[in-house]
């Protein structure tokens, strides 16, 4: 790992009254044990995100340190994904830069698959992350001209890495999102997130209300019929579901080959008509389109589209039950907005997660403080100033993230490249200038 823990900077440090000071100023300076000075980006977050960005800078020559929250690589894939995922999308989309997948893999590989292929990964490049270590802030200092990134580990211990340029690679599923419901304390079930949720085994035989109608909540209610539990899925707003593959060939393929094309108010033309024919009118199983096309509206706000793994066709089947929002919890009860009730065991929130950028980040210009996502949309989010990048903010899965890192470390590259000979040339001028004199 290319930096130097350096007891002779916190010792120089002790003497710079203006470090001293911005060390009281700090809450935390008690705890303060550690400095370490990076010559290389610091990047936070070890998911692909931000293990592609280590293997560019790699490739390039240039070290990097990660640091993980976590005790593993890709902890949202090892440790908060329910059993039977799969990617959604074929596996040439969701491959991280110059590595593909093994070609027995399959179209879609499955959870174990992606984690063996981002350990082999990892591995290839030599990325070994700095675990346990959660990022608590990071601020830019201006006075200094570098970032400083306090971390804290499981043991408390608190170290601040000094470091030219910071890598955002969180993601935009740090933490998982509950809604408050009134009356949750009364209804004495399991209650929990998707993010917790493995397998339907944990429910079988129980009547069980899924929340939210994403990829998520679709494919939880699919696992839980599978294993003889009874779901009942909350649609609240307007959903596009599309079927998984037209005619063999990926869904999202198709439209990612026709919108070289054509216009994408076609395309979603084209998908409606589709998915009409393929899956019927899913306004009639309550599951109602929304006004703008399935492309329209994922450019629009990010909303991805449900690709059906044969959800529908147990809703169709009567397995699985459509239900309007719930307005509170009573004991074992749920009270739907429609003034129903219905009596369940369980209840699991397939209600996303949210990124938490901005309970760590000190800045104010790159990242939107109210939802943690960078201010300037796609392709242009990658980039901030003073060093600042984001990787996989994106809202385009692993293949957004890709093109982010690639950017991110040629950019970096750029400007060392530019420093060298910056540098060369003043070593030049004085050498001329002492030959002169
Ligand atoms: C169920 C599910 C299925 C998905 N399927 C697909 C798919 O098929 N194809 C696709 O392209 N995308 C898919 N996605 C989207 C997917 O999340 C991303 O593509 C991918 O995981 C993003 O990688 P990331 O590294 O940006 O974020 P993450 O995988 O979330 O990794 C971020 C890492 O940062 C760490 N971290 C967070 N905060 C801190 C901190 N303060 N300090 C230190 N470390 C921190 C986290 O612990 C985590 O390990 C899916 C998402 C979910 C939830």
């Amino acid at each position: 790992m290319d930096y130097y823990s350096v007891r002779e900077i916190e010792g120089k440090q002790a003497h710079d009254p203006l470090f001293t000071h911005k060390m009281s100023n700090n809450k935390s300076s008690s705890s303060l044990r550690r400095c370490v000075c990076v010559r290389g980006p610091v990047i936070v977050g070890a998911g692909p995100s931000g293990l592609a960005v280590a293997a560019c800078l790699k490739e390039k020559g240039l070290q990097s340190v990660l640091l993980e929250r976590s005790n593993c690589i890709a902890s949202l894939w090892q440790l908060k994904t329910y059993d039977r995922l799969r990617l959604h999308l074929p596996k040439q989309f969701c491959e991280l830069p110059l590595m593909g997948f093994p070609c027995d893999f399959p179209t879609y590989p499955t959870k174990q698959q992606f984690i063996c292929y981002l350990v082999s990964y990892a591995e290839r490049y030599g990325i070994k992350p700095r675990f346990n270590e959660t990022v608590k802030e990071a601020e830019f200092d201006s006075t200094l001209g570098f970032w400083r990134v306090r971390s804290e580990s499981k043991t408390g211990t608190t170290t601040e890495y000094v470091c030219q340029w910071l890598v955002v690679a969180t993601g935009e599923n740090a933490e998982a999102v509950m809604p408050k419901i009134e009356g949750a304390e009364e209804f004495g079930g399991p209650i929990k997130h998707t993010s917790l949720y493995k397998s339907g085994e944990e429910l079988r035989g129980k009547k069980v209300l899924v929340v939210g109608c994403g990829n998520s909540g679709m494919e939880v209610c699919l696992d839980l019929c599978n294993h003889n539990a009874s779901p009942s899925l909350v649609v609240r707003d307007a959903v596009h579901v599309l079927p998984r593959e037209v005619l063999g060939k990926s869904t999202f393929g198709l439209s990612m080959w026709l919108l070289k094309w054509l216009p994408i108010r076609l395309v979603d033309r084209f998908l409606l008509v589709v998915s009409w024919l393929l899956l019927g009118d899913t306004a009639r199983l309550g599951l109602v389109r929304p006004g703008v096309g399935p492309l329209q509206l994922k450019n629009l706000s990010g909303k991805t589209p449900v690709l059906d793994v044969g959800t529908l066709s147990k809703i169709k089947s009567g397995h699985i039950q459509v239900c309007p929002g719930v307005k509170r919890l009573k004991h074992r009860t749920v009270e739907f907005v429609d003034g129903t009730t219905q009596n369940f065991d369980a209840i699991i929130f397939a209600t996303g997660y949210k990124s938490n950028v901005p309970s760590w980040l000190q800045e104010g210009d790159m990242f939107c403080e109210e939802d943690g996502f960078p201010r300037r949309p796609f392709p242009n989010s990658w980039k901030g100033e003073n060093g600042l990048y984001a990787v996989g903010f994106t809202k385009r899965g692993i293949l957004g993230a890709s093109m982010d890192a690639k950017r991110i470390a040629q950019d970096i590259e750029q400007c060392r490249k530019s420093e060298a000979k910056q540098s060369t040339a003043f070593t030049r001028s004085l050498w001329q200038q002492q030959s002169n004199s």
